[in-house]
């Protein structure tokens, strides 16, 4: 009896020894996720300024937005560049690679939406799961030996439980403008409401959002890209419609099981972060009317809801750009920025209401004072358009997207001037 009790005891033991192995792995992968500075802010400081700082952009800020040489007198907006999630995101990869010089790092997809910070990264070790710059792995080759930087943008809840399960480290630098926008959705979807998301229906962000729409049991999304998008919606609100049309015009941009008759008569309308913010409000107010209509004013509040999403800093550069534009000694707009960014976008579509305007990535796309390679509103191709550039003096508006470093602002200037030579 004795040694029976022994034996028990002992298997007793072992299972509890198994539980708290067990429950400390958990913990490790409960606790792996690094949101905060991971303490090297100082380390990298020059490696950053070295990369992404311009000298000539901080002086031209320190006398007034302006540059006059030879030829040019170039003024740039008075909000541009990296914004305060883009600094962010940086700098945590910057100290992750110094933190971590043994170990595999990896990032999700693209960091930002710039290829300079990107090719940059990758020279120095990052490799990507996702997007043009990948290498051929994805998460299923993470270890729990490697290291993974969530993007600015953020991940969808599902990708972010499967690297919890893998036990790496992850270091999360998702900008809290786009967390805010997940709370707001995901307080939709618990009232019952549909998210309507003005954005990309592809775009990291708005796939991001859109999962923590169906997170939870019953959420409904979806996605409209501009005002004729809007425009089917609100037809289909006002007089319903063929649902199976309706159905393939967004077959990419709805929830699972989305049925317009069910899930359209509730909204709460939200938007990707760097959209064009006087089009998300267009687009929020034409939804209200159409609810209005279709089940009275009175009633409106059972059947909409709406908070602006668009993150302060795309606001200000879209300001700011407005502000430049509107000035009549400007003679054409550069608008410098990833083409893949959504933000440098829709500055350059304000530009162009105002001016010629040419959204170009790198400096190198000044082909030559007859020549530039552009990305033109609402096309994904490059086109080369000539004579560009005024003869004589011209004054070059400047302004780049809130993932563009200073240093290329700097570069397009000065391959302006060494053409000019
Ligand atoms: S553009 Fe706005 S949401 Fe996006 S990273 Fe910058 S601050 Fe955050």
């Amino acid at each position: 009896m004795p040694s029976a009790g022994i034996k028990c005891g002992m298997r007793g033991w072992k299972v509890l020894l198994r539980t708290i192995e067990k429950r400390r792995v958990m913990t490790n992968k409960k606790n792996q996720v690094i949101r905060t500075s991971l303490g090297l802010k100082d380390e990298v400081l020059d490696d950053l300024e070295k990369d992404y700082k311009s000298p000539l952009v901080e002086k031209m800020k320190q006398e007034g937005n302006r540059l006059s040489i030879g030829n040019f007198n170039f003024h740039i907006a008075q909000e541009f560049g990296f914004c305060y999630g883009v600094e962010k995101t940086v700098d945590f990869a910057y100290q992750t690679i110094k933190k971590f010089p043994d170990k595999k790092i990896y990032t999700t997809s693209e960091m930002i939406h710039n290829p300079r910070v990107n090719l940059r990264l990758r020279d120095l070790g990052v490799e990507f799961l996702d997007g043009q710059y990948s290498q051929g792995k994805s998460l299923n080759d993470i270890t729990e030996e490697d290291v993974v930087l969530i993007p600015a943008f953020g991940l969808t809840p599902n990708d972010l439980e499967r690297l919890k399960e893998k036990g790496c480290i992850l270091v999360d630098t998702t900008c809290g403008s786009v967390v805010h926008v997940w709370k707001r959705v995901e307080r939709y979807a618990k009232e019952g409401f549909t998210s309507l998301i003005h954005g990309k229906y592809n775009h990291e962000e708005t796939i991001a959002t859109s999962s923590h729409v169906t997170e939870g049991p019953g959420g409904h999304f979806i996605v409209v890209r501009d005002m004729p998008q809007t425009q089917t919606v609100c037809d289909y609100i006002e007089n319903g419609g063929d649902k199976d049309k309706f159905l393939e015009e967004f077959k990419l941009a709805v929830s699972e099981g989305f049925d317009p008759d069910k899930h359209l008569p509730q909204m709460g309308v939200a938007n990707q972060t760097t959209m064009l913010s006087s089009e998300s409000l267009e687009i929020a107010e034409k939804i209200k009317q159409s609810l209005s209509k279709r089940y009275g004013s009175e009633n409106i509040n059972e059947h909409f809801r709406s908070f602006d999403t668009i993150c302060s800093a795309t606001q200000e550069r879209q300001d700011a750009i407005l502000e430049l534009a509107q000035s009549k000694t400007i003679d054409l707009i550069l608008v410098i920025g990833g083409y893949n960014s959504s933000n440098t976008t829709h500055l350059a579509e304000l530009s162009l209401e105002y001016h010629p305007a040419f959204h170009i990535q790198e400096a190198s796309e000044i082909l030559s004072l007859k020549e530039i390679r552009h990305q033109p509103i609402g096309k994904e191709d490059q086109v080369v358009e000539s004579g560009w550039l005024p003869q004589g003096k011209v004054s070059i508006g400047l302004t780049a997207g809130a993932s563009t470093p200073n240093r290329v602002i700097e570069d397009v200037i000065q391959r302006l001037i060494e053409l000019s030579k």
